[in-house]
């Protein structure tokens, strides 16, 4: 009797062990990007600023900025419809800004600076957040850079080891066929959403096809996840799944 009393101690407390691993850590890398930064939380009122980024060697036609509109809609869209899924308060909208640049697109943020300052008359994105929040009505303004030229689609996320970053916004490239949901995972980033892929590394992939095969974070499907939805604001607490997710996926990155 008192040793399957103490089998069961010891059960429980490797479970509560299992428990707190996945829930203390801030030090898994998958947690790292939840709550930092100027783009916190993806809640309330949320206007997306999708700036239309003209270079001389790539300028936007009038057919492309109209399939733009097409999926910045669809987008919208689906981001109300996952929102509704988690019961977040979120509901999205967008408007539409217009620049050309002197120079091309680069890595080293030339383009950036330039937008930020001779367009914007502006010193950082938070500046940016706070003129386009300042409307009762407006809680998040995430900014969204549109190039007509490809590269890889990529967001500046703050992280809690490199906390200094608060420039938070979204590169799009959109010469190629855009999807209906374009916007959407670049801007679930910027909010702190992960992917649930890597280009080295089959383990997340694999993983997430256990856990949420259909996540618009796989770039395969277009829901929203359990642990995405912790990670932007739109859950308080880590599901079985996500929890299990966490577990089974820790050092993997
Ligand atoms: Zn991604």
């Amino acid at each position: 009797m008192i040793r399957m009393k103490a089998k069961k101690l010891a059960a429980t407390l490797l479970f509560l062990c299992l428990l707190a691993g996945c829930t203390a850590g801030a030090e898994h890398f998958a947690l790292r990007s939840r709550d930092v930064g100027a783009c916190r939380k993806l809640l309330g009122n949320i206007r997306a600023i999708v700036v239309i980024v003209n270079t001389p060697q790539h300028p936007w036609t009038q057919a492309k900025r109209d399939e733009l509109n097409r999926v910045s809609w669809s987008s919208v869209e689906y981001m109300n419809k996952n929102a509704q899924t988690y019961h977040a308060n979120a509901h999205f909208d967008f408007c539409y800004l217009e620049y050309t640049l002197s120079g091309e697109y680069d890595e080293n943020l030339n383009w950036y600076w330039e937008i930020l300052h001779d367009y914007f008359h502006l010193n950082s994105m938070q500046e940016i957040q706070d003129y386009y929040t300042s409307p009762a009505d407006v809680d998040e303004a995430p900014v969204l850079f549109m190039f007509n030229s490809w590269a890889l689609s990529h967001t500046y996320t703050a992280y809690t080891d490199y906390p200094g970053w608060n420039e938070e916004f979204c590169v799009i490239f959109c010469d190629t066929k855009m999807n209906d949901n374009y916007l959407t995972h670049e801007l679930y980033h910027q909010y702190g959403a992960i992917d649930l892929y890597d280009y080295h590394n089959e383990g997340i992939y694999a993983l997430s096809r256990k856990y949420f095969p259909n996540s618009v974070m796989r770039c395969e499907g277009v829901e929203m996840d359990d642990l995405n939805a912790y990670l932007i604001g739109w859950t308080d607490t880590l599901s079985d799944k996500a929890q299990r997710f966490l577990k089974e996926s820790e050092g993997m990155r």
